[in-house]
């Protein structure tokens, strides 16, 4: 029953029309259900307005996962990592009070998308999975998909060139048409449409699955919301692409500190000058959105101390600054206390008592633990 609507075929062209929900039961019900939000979701803040359409960015580090709520109905966009399973979980049992979702959405089955999407699958009743390939050889993406098979639950993969209804919003298959060497190149593309409000999510997509949704449709990527290209890296979020989208609001699921260098420079600076604004899971956490088919507004779990922060480096630069090198070291030396990570030999390391010390045998691990860098040996 849940999922008639999005499993229909040949309601793919009719008009996206918001249901008359602003009187009687379902205003009532919508009503409860943002009050509700609101108790749970405390340090998001209270919404002014009664909007039929929520998406849910998780802040789940290095990765991509989102929840969308519309007319009743729930779909989930990916899960991030392995690691953000219990954050998953939680938040859809806990914060969202959800106990099924009708359309879950692996974007392409890479460890950061799919990772805590086995914890979705364990917190709700899955109705559907959509995914654009049956097999990758990853622990979390088989672990997924072992779970899925044990709820008789099948991948579908959904056609380039296909709508469907979800409640009221008209959600639209751009991409992939082929599968790609690239598996980023290979991610489901899809925009949803809610009323006069648009919305694109574009997994990991890089350039050349850009350049193939240019060329095949092109009038279908306008939009208002670009959850943007494997996080903001220079590979993704091309000039011609961002032109055809045009978006009032960019978001990104990047890490804190991470590695990888996301989001990049370049990126950020096409987004500057397109006023573009910027939200980002590393600044803002989770991010929400509501939109009642006319107007969109959003809520953060934080607030950057100052807008242009959004366009600086996830490792604090900013833009035009040429990032640290940092020097290799065998291990580093974290203090549980302070929460900050020396170099070995850093006198912050050497003089640190035992009861407070940990060790990390990568950069990387010492910054996904939360810690901080020295500023004195700056590892
Ligand atoms: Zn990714
Ligand atoms: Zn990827």
């Amino acid at each position: 029953m849940s999922n008639r609507n999005f499993g229909q075929a040949g309601e793919f062209d009719s008009a996206c029309k918001i249901a008359g929900d602003s009187t009687g039961t379902g205003y009532v019900r919508r009503l409860m259900a943002v009050l509700v939000l609101c108790l749970a979701v405390g340090l998001l803040g209270c919404v002014s307005a009664v909007a039929a359409l929520e998406i849910h960015f998780l802040d789940v580090g290095q990765g991509d996962a989102a929840v969308v709520l519309c007319d009743g109905k729930v779909m989930m966009i990916d899960g991030g990592k392995p690691e953000s399973s219990q954050f998953i979980y939680s938040y859809l049992t806990g914060t969202l009070g959800l106990s099924r979702i009708d359309v879950m959405i692996l974007s392409h089955p890479h460890s950061d998308h799919a990772g805590g999407l086995s914890a979705a699958l364990s917190a709700c009743r899955t109705e559907r999975i959509l995914t654009p390939m049956y097999y990758y050889d990853d622990p979390a993406f088989l672990r997924f998909r072992d779970l899925a098979a044990e709820r008789n639950l099948f991948f579908e993969m959904p056609l380039a060139g296909t709508k469907r209804m979800f409640g009221a919003a008209e959600i639209s298959f751009l991409a992939p048409y082929k599968l790609y060497g690239d598996t980023n190149d290979s991610s489901i593309v899809m925009r949803l449409d809610y009323g006069r409000t648009s919305f694109l999510f574009t997994g990991d997509a890089e350039i050349p699955e850009e350049v193939e949704i240019l060329e095949r449709c092109p009038e279908l990527l306008r939009a208002d919301v670009l959850k943007v290209g494997h996080h903001g890296s220079s590979t993704s979020s091309g000039e011609a692409f961002l032109e055809a989208v045009r978006p009032e609001i960019a978001l990104m699921g990047v890490g804190a500190g991470n590695t990888y260098g996301h989001p990049a420079l370049d990126v950020l600076q096409r987004f500057r000058e397109k006023e573009t604004q910027v939200y980002r899971t590393d600044l803002h956490g989770t991010v929400v959105l509501f939109s009642d088919g006319n107007t969109i507004s959003v809520r953060t779990e934080r607030t950057p101390e100052n807008q242009e922060s959004v366009y600086t480096l996830s490792w604090g630069g900013y833009l035009g600054e040429v990032p640290e090198e940092h020097p290799a070291a065998d291990y580093y030396v974290g203090n549980v206390k302070s929460r900050r990570f020396h170099l070995p030999e850093c006198e912050g390391a050497v003089k640190m008592s035992e009861k407070n010390r940990t060790r990390f045998e990568t950069r990387e691990e010492a910054i996904q633990a939360g810690y901080q860098p020295c500023g004195g040996c700056k590892p």
